[in-house]
Formats: C-alpha cells, sequence, structure tokens
C-alpha cells in the first residue's frame, strides 16, 4: 500500500462535538487551545447572555464554532432569558446545550423546563437547519416525545449529547434520526457499553463535555477527546484510526446534508 502524499490534509481530525469552553478559567486560552491542536469543537453556552461574546472570539475560526443554549438545569432561575434566546437564534446554525433534565435535583423546574424546550423547538422547527446538541437526563423519553411532535428532522439534525437512555430509548432515537456524542464516561459503564453497541457507527460523534468530565484529575478540553475515541474502539472493537476516521465523516455528512 502507497502512503499518502505529504501535503494532504488528514482525513481524521479529532471531533469535540460538546464542550463548555467559556467555563474554564480563560476562554481566549481555551479557545486558542482547541483552534492550534485543529480539534472539532462545537463550544456549547449555558445561557444566551454569553452568546456574543462566545460568538466574537469564535469569528472566523475554522475548528471552533459558537451554540446558542440555555441550559434545563439553569432554566429554573433564566426561563425569562428565553426571549433573548430566541431574538439569538437567527444569528447561529448551532444549537447548545439544551434539553431536559429531570433528575431529582432539577425536577422541580420540569415543567418549565418541558416549556421552554417545546419552545425552542418550535422555533428551530420554523428556521430549519439547526443542528441541536441535546442534554436528556433522566428524560431520554420525554426529550424523543418533544422532538418527535415538534421539530422536523428533515431540515433540522440533533446530536444527543451524554446520552443515558436505556437501549429502547437508544433504538427510538436512532429510528428518529438522532447522532449521538460520546464522551469517556459513558464508555466506561456497563449500561453505556450496552447503549454504544447498539447504536449505528455513522451516527457516532465524540464529546469531552469537559469541564464536567476529568482526564488524569483535571478537567478535559477539546484536546483529550482521543480518549473517547480510544474508549469507543474498545467498546466497538475497532481500531482507533478506523473510529477517529468514522467520526470525522460523521460530522462532515452531519454539516453537508
Ligand atoms: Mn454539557
Amino acid at each position: 500500500m502507497s502512503s499518502p502524499p505529504r501535503n494532504e490534509p488528514p482525513n481524521r481530525s479529532l471531533v469535540d462535538f460538546h464542550c463548555h469552553l467559556d467555563l474554564y478559567p480563560d476562554l481566549q486560552t481555551a479557545i486558542d487551545e482547541a483552534e492550534a491542536a485543529r480539534v472539532y469543537t462545537l463550544a456549547v453556552t449555558t445561557t444566551p447572555l454569553a452568546w456574543e461574546r462566545n460568538q466574537d472570539l469564535m469569528a472566523g475560526l475554522k475548528f471552533v464554532r459558537p451554540a446558542l443554549g440555555l441550559h434545563p438545569q439553569l432554566v429554573h432561575e433564566r426561563s425569562r432569558e428565553l426571549g433573548l434566546w430566541e431574538k439569538k437564534l437567527a444569528e447561529t446554525r448551532y444549537v447548545g446545550e439544551v434539553g431536559l433534565d429531570f433528575s431529582p435535583t432539577h425536577q422541580a423546574s420540569s415543567f418549565d423546563q418541558r416549556k421552554v424546550f417545546r419552545r425552542m423547538l418550535e422555533c428551530c422547527a420554523e428556521q430549519g437547519g439547526k443542528i441541536l446538541s441535546i442534554h436528556s437526563v433522566r428524560a431520554a423519553s420525554d426529550v424523543l416525545e418533544l422532538l418527535e411532535t415538534h421539530l422536523s428532522l428533515e431540515s433540522n439534525k440533533v446530536v444527543l449529547h451524554w446520552f443515558t437512555g436505556n437501549v429502547q430509548e437508544a433504538k427510538r432515537a436512532v429510528e428518529l434520526g438522532c447522532f449521538f456524542s460520546v464522551n469517556v464516561n459513558m464508555t466506561r459503564t456497563q449500561k453505556g457499553h450496552a447503549v454504544l453497541k447498539t447504536l449505528p457507527f455513522d451516527r457516532l460523534l465524540t464529546e469531552t463535555d469537559g469541564p464536567f468530565t476529568s482526564i488524569g484529575g483535571r478537567p478535559a478540553r477539546p484536546v483529550d477527546v482521543g480518549e473517547a475515541v480510544c474508549g469507543l474502539a474498545q467498546v466497538l472493537r475497532r481500531k482507533e484510526e478506523e473510529v477517529q476516521s468514522r467520526v470525522w465523516q460523521n460530522l462532515k455528512g452531519l454539516l453537508t446534508s
């Protein structure tokens, strides 16, 4: 087999499709590091108030993109920011972090979360062409139900981030057309393994969800996303290069379809 020409661009850049760059001590440093390392990074935000700064600092970059979010865990105190989120939506193709979180700590706001998320889906459906990074902790079925009812997945794309639903819910999500961004923690649990093995290879992306996951005792950064590739390769019994290459192809497909 002949080796590819020297100056051929790498066909398997790393992909971190869900990272909170603006939650690190210095946003500019975090952006510079991901861009210099050529890691395709979706920088999700947790409040629309953060949007402008993220957008300004990431303007014109090749590898790092901001996403417009309103995190479900913040809805109890920030649901009034939905209007601002709606106003900014036309400025971007990327939406996240949004979704539902029905874990015990956040269940009290489940009614408001549902209302806010539903409205966001309606807005995305209206504009079309969006790519959403969605949180669904203890709420996979609810998220899927809202997606099925309120969002056309023909003109919009959904990536379920750190999916912790069961095998049946995963199947339903696959049928709906969802992608999955997988982090290293998902490759370390029995339940995670069971779900990951059922997901089509062409629907997989990788993520760090930094700084909410750690590598070697410190918050993970986009440059660490190779750990997710490695974990995924072990679970799927495939070569790391194959997984990395497939994830990159999947991202290209997601962005161009
Ligand atoms: Mn997150």
